[in-house]
């Protein structure tokens, strides 16, 4: 028997675990005593690879490359130099004739690794000549990266994952870590257990608002009037820290100018939260001796998501709540390396190491770095995920070059998403599943999955570890970053890597933020995180521990802004506020998890729809009866699941499921800055079948 050491794939909080291989098959896993998971793991990380071994599989596994020879012809498997060539002649057509912002790129945040991301991001920008690559943190967290790189400078958690258990208070705001990262939920079971003061922030009882000292169970859709009525109880009963706010922090003057008419007893009709609950609240927040603001997507997919992240990122400015043990700013991250996506520049604006595309400087590097002319660089930022369907269908983009996202099942607003991707010329995806995605797929890139690979990801506190191939891949698939090298070469660019150490290394040189974090001192260390600018820097666990932000001016930026109802709103037709929420069972599009035995013995289709009880009584429906869920772009059938956790006049749905998928109903209403959807609220109407 063989072990190797893995991290989870299935969320940020990247459990390090052992994976137990006998004969080429792997019969178990076992904990490993990774930082951030200690010893520990939940279901997921226990019973999710199965698929490995080709059990019980309900998707087939992409096994051989496929194209379709033209629109509407059935897959025909072809050799990889046939995919390959067919790939390469088709991109650079399309080149040639509309220009390289005619071309879309992904990379990926499921299982492939830091190091595939930044040869995707170079194929685009090297390459193709564009910067229209981009990756699911436009669909998730895509508002706190643009929000704390506003306010603060880094796009990421200021915190380590153990402070969550070491801070004395936790303002928990839409984020159900419980179903999103159990081991992170665990943590906050310890820091309750440790003395500290918990404060949810949730339309549901979610799991730790049973644990809460305070549970603001505020209304769908109104997160910008609470935090600003949270800012207006800091001014206004002088809880902020005077010296702080003079020395470290700019914009104070025009905060009152905004919140005054916003305090908590003047929009307890809007939040629904009783005033004294919310100055209660404030007031534990503040005088706490240490304080972290955990969010989750409870706070991104809205379309202020950007705007709340800056204001709640402005309350641990105001209150000095960062820089220190158990103190910070918390955005915990979904899917297992979307950190890693946004730190290798998987990001239509930003290179790897958070450098913009837009400064001559930093191009002049890259191009040097990767011997091409600067001139034949895109110097506009490129085009975002949830744009490319309306690009698609005004024509302006033709190829879609797909790398392990499946946006047929994950992005808002299904039919809009389908028409798109019907209107593009070419659509390759790269995966290790037929997803729906690339069920219309013109070419098919079978790639390696997780177990069957080596390399790094970023968890949710900004630090890189490495993980390990466990098996032999058992079909006729690539390693993702050595497919589109394979392209990169026969377009003309020639594209060589011996292994994942090279891309790594190539990538520490072009990003001061990462250059110590050396595949030696991740070996050495477990768990690197950056910055970790030199060779002999042990990475940064705490940011701003010296008052000192990454903004132009040095100081952290204080911000409110008036808060703006949500772009679509119940009425009689669609009574109901719809709001897309996580299975704890499964990850992403269920193409993994769904082909994992026990996962699938614990959720399976159809989907559910989660409601109130009087809701239910009122609308005639019990308890895993059978439900349409209809909204003003579809309907698709559910199974009730009725809860005393959930509030009135709202309902849940996550978005994991092939029968019952909520994304049909969801609209196309998106974040104002990151372009991000508003997944967390429409109107739909339910009826019992
Ligand atoms: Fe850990 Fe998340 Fe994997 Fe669960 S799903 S084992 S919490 S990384």
């Amino acid at each position: 028997m063989e072990k190797a050491t893995v991290v989870c794939p299935y969320c940020g909080a990247g459990c390090k675990m052992q994976m137990v291989v006998d004969d080429g098959k792997i019969i178990k896993v076992e904990a490993a005593n990774g930082k951030t998971n200690q010893g520990e793991l939940c279901l997921k990380g226990y019973y999710g690879w199965d698929f490995l071994n080709d059990t019980k599989l309900l998707t087939p596994r992409l096994r051989e490359p496929m194209i379709r020879r033209e629109k509407g012809a059935p897959f025909e498997t072809v050799s990889w130099d046939e995919a390959i060539k067919f790939v390469a002649h088709r991109l650079s057509d399309i080149k040639a004739k509309y220009g390289p912002r005619s071309i879309m790129t992904t990379g990926s945040s499921r299982g492939t690794g830091n190091e595939t991301n930044f040869v995707m991001q170079k194929f685009a920008r090297a390459v193709l000549g564009t910067n229209n690559v981009d990756c699911c943190a436009r669909v998730c967290h895509g508002p706190s990266v643009a929000g704390l790189r506003a306010t603060v400078g880094n796009g990421a958690m200021s915190v380590s994952v153990e402070d969550i258990e070491k801070s004395k208070c936790l303002l928990i705001f839409g984020y159900n870590s419980a179903d999103s990262h159990p081991i992170v939920a665990r943590r906050v079971v310890k820091a309750k257990q440790n003395g500290a003061k918990i404060i949810v922030c949730d339309p549901r009882r979610i799991e730790a608002a049973r644990i809460a000292d305070q549970h603001l169970q505020l209304n769908n859709g109104c997160n910008v009037a609470m935090v600003n009525s949270f800012i207006y109880t800091i001014l206004e009963e002088n809880l902020y820290n005077k010296d702080y706010v003079a020395n470290y922090t700019e914009g104070f003057d025009a905060l009152w100018d905004v919140v005054k008419d916003y305090a908590p007893e003047k929009v307890e009709p809007i939040t629904g939260v009783p005033a004294a609950d919310v100055r209660q609240a404030m007031r534990t927040y503040a005088k706490a001796e240490t304080a972290i603001i955990c969010w989750g997507m409870g706070v991104t997919q809205f379309g202020q998501g950007t705007e709340t992240v800056k204001s709640l990122s402005t309350l641990a400015l105001l209150t000095g709540q960062l820089g220190r043990p158990g103190a910070g700013l918390a955005p915990v991250r979904g899917q297992n390396n979307v950190q890693g996506g946004c730190d290798m520049g998987v990001l239509p604006d930003l290179f790897p190491g958070y450098q913009k595309v837009t400064d001559a400087a930093v191009r002049e590097k890259f191009a040097k770095r990767w011997g091409i002319d600067p001139a034949t660089m895109d110097k506009e930022n490129g085009v975002k995920i949830t744009e490319v369907p309306h690009l698609a269908l005004e024509g302006k983009v033709k190829a879609y070059y797909i790398m392990g996202e499946d946006p047929l099942q994950t992005e808002a607003d299904l039919s809009m998403v389908r028409k798109g991707i019907e209107a593009l010329d070419l659509l390759v995806v790269q995966d290790i599943f037929m997803t729906k995605t690339a069920e219309v797929a013109d070419v098919i890139l079978p790639s390696t999955s997780w177990g069957e690979h080596s390399g790094v990801y970023t968890c949710c506190d900004r630090g890189f570890q490495r993980f390990f191939k466990a098996v032999e891949p058992k079909y006729n698939v690539k390693r993702d970053w050595a497919i589109i090298s394979l392209i990169a070469t026969e377009m003309g660019y020639p594209m060589h890597y011996n292994d994942e150490q090279e891309i790594w290394d190539e990538l520490r040189e072009l990003c001061p933020l990462y250059f110590g974090a050396t595949y030696e001192k991740m070996g050495e260390m477990g768990h690197v995180q950056w910055p970790c600018p030199t060779l002999e820097h042990p990475g940064t666990p705490i940011l701003y521990t010296d008052n000192k932000f990454a903004t132009p001016s040095g100081k952290g930026l204080l911000f409110a802004t008036q808060w703006r109802k949500p772009g679509e709103l119940i009425d009689e037709d669609f009574p109901m506020v719809l709001c897309t929420v996580r299975e704890v069972g499964h990850y992403s599009c269920r193409s993994m998890t769904g082909n994992c035995a026990a996962l699938r013995t614990l959720a399976d289709e159809p989907g559910y729809v989660q409601i109130n009880p009087t809701d239910a009584q009122v609308l005639g429906i019990k308890d895993q009866q059978l439900v349409w869920v209809e909204s003003r772009r579809g309907k698709v059938i559910s199974r009730a699941n009725v809860s005393e956790r959930i509030n009135r006049n709202a309902v849940y749905m996550t978005y994991q499921w092939w029968i019952g998928a909520c994304n049909e109903l969801t609209q196309d209403n998106v974040d104002s800055v990151t372009a991000t959807p508003e997944t967390k609220y429409c109107a739909v109407k339910v009826v019992a079948i």
